[in-house]
């Protein structure tokens, strides 16, 4: 949202209220978090650690959290936080060390205004290492499950975005869209492009619903069967050996190259990998009639609206995608997982369909419609914090 150009943090009606730097000088590293809007709860999203991510990215990040967290009905206000290095190949204890810091350094803000959890280069265990080095269970959420507080006598456990609740949401997201156009789910032929978390867990609940999972990329390639991929052998081919071309072979299975995914036609298709992949390049060559965002960002808004006029029905990245912050407000309250699961459905099934039901026919693209009505909630927000 905005745009990719920015130099500077943009202040509007909705915020950022608070942007928190960080510097800590014995580890050379700089971090920032930014509460973008408290009027609806506690700031909340995720840690970004690479060597690229800027205050502008965070302030942008927040900002759809901000929609997300309203869209999704959720008491929370849109956070996000980044730590200015890029991870890879660093040891194992320098990153707990910056992590433990960062945790620390936050402490003046974290967890009364704003709750961390995981995002790029951040996953449970740097979850547990956050909370452990700030010294509150409830600093951050996205824990692992066997990482248990019992404060108060309670036992409360982390739910770790690894239990698939986002690849659920954007399940049921498609499963809604297709019931929108009055499609059916059975037998419905969706490709999902990048093969992760949010990827594995959409095509598992898909195939159980009875849809045909026609075609699946990763960073090595596309693998594609019309006549259906089993995700049981999928998933094991993946982990086995790191990429979806090992697939074993049928008569009818073939490899493509990894981005032709984007051009095959398909009742459904998940973006479900990194940003911008549809882009100027295939943008008239795109066939699906659905395109369910599980990445964030897959295309600009140009793009969205572009396909909009060819009545491709875009469901937007930030209500596609809300399982894992809906994870972490079930984390926050306490739930198990299956509890958790139930609150994901109850939150993103109406929402789909309330954002659905007010695009109309007009130029007004599904992301514009969602961010009035996201916009509406937020504005109307008690500030529970400021009184
Ligand atoms: P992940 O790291 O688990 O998986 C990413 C997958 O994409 C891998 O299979 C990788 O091989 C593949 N990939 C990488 N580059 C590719 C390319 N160029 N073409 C095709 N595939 C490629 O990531 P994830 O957690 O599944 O997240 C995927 C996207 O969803 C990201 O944009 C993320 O920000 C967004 N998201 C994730 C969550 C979550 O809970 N995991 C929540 C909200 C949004």
């Amino acid at each position: 949202m905005g745009n990719s150009e920015q130099t500077e943090i943009i202040f509007d009606d909705i915020g950022p209220e608070i942007v928190f730097r960080v510097y800590d000088p014995k580890l050379n590293f700089r971090g920032v978090a930014v509460l973008d809007n408290l009027n609806l709860g506690l700031a909340k999203g995720g840690i970004r650690m690479t060597g690229s991510v800027t205050e502008v990215e965070v302030s942008r990040l927040a900002r759809a959290m901000s929609y997300k967290n309203a869209m999704a009905g959720l008491p929370f206000g849109g956070g996000k936080s980044g730590i200015m290095v890029d991870p890879k190949g660093m040891s194992a204890a320098k990153k707990k060390a910056i992590i433990d810091s960062f945790a620390k350094m936050l402490r003046p803000i974290v967890p009364k205004y704003y709750i961390a959890g995981p995002d790029i280069n951040t996953t449970e265990r740097e979850m547990m290492w956050f909370a452990d080095s700030h010294g509150d269970w409830e600093s951050v959420t996205g824990k692992p499950s066997n990482y248990v507080s019992k404060k108060g006598g309670k036992t409360r456990r982390g739910l770790p975005h690894e239990l698939g609740s986002t690849g659920f949401g954007v399940a049921l997201s498609a499963k809604v869209a297709l019931e929108h156009l009055e499609m059916k789910l059975a037998g419905a032929e969706v490709t999902i492009a990048g093969y992760g978390n949010v990827g594995v867990f959409a095509h598992k609940f898909l195939q159980e619903w009875g849809a045909k999972i026609v075609a699946v990329s990763d960073s090595s390639g596309t693998i594609y069967d019309r006549s259906g991929l089993s995700h049981e052998k999928l998933l094991k081919a993946k982990t086995k050996t790191g990429s979806v071309l090992n697939y074993p072979s049928t008569a009818t299975s073939k490899k493509l190259s990894r981005d032709v995914i984007y051009e095959l036609s398909a009742d459904v298709m998940i973006p479900a990998a990194g940003p911008d992949v549809i882009n100027s390049a295939n943008i008239d060559r795109i066939k699906a009639q659905i395109i369910v965002e599980g990445a964030n960002i897959p295309m600009r808004e140009e793009f969205e609206k572009q396909l909009h006029r060819k009545n491709v029905l875009i469901i937007p990245d930030f209500i596609a995608n809300a399982g894992g912050v809906i994870s972490s407000y079930a984390e926050y309250m306490g739930y198990d997982g299956k509890k958790m699961f139930k609150l994901v459905e109850s939150k993103i099934v109406p929402n789909v369909k309330e954002m659905l039901g007010s695009v109309g026919k007009g130029s007004t693209t599904p992301r514009e419609t969602a961010i009035k009505i996201a916009k509406k909630r937020i504005l109307a927000g008690k500030a529970p914090f400021k009184k």
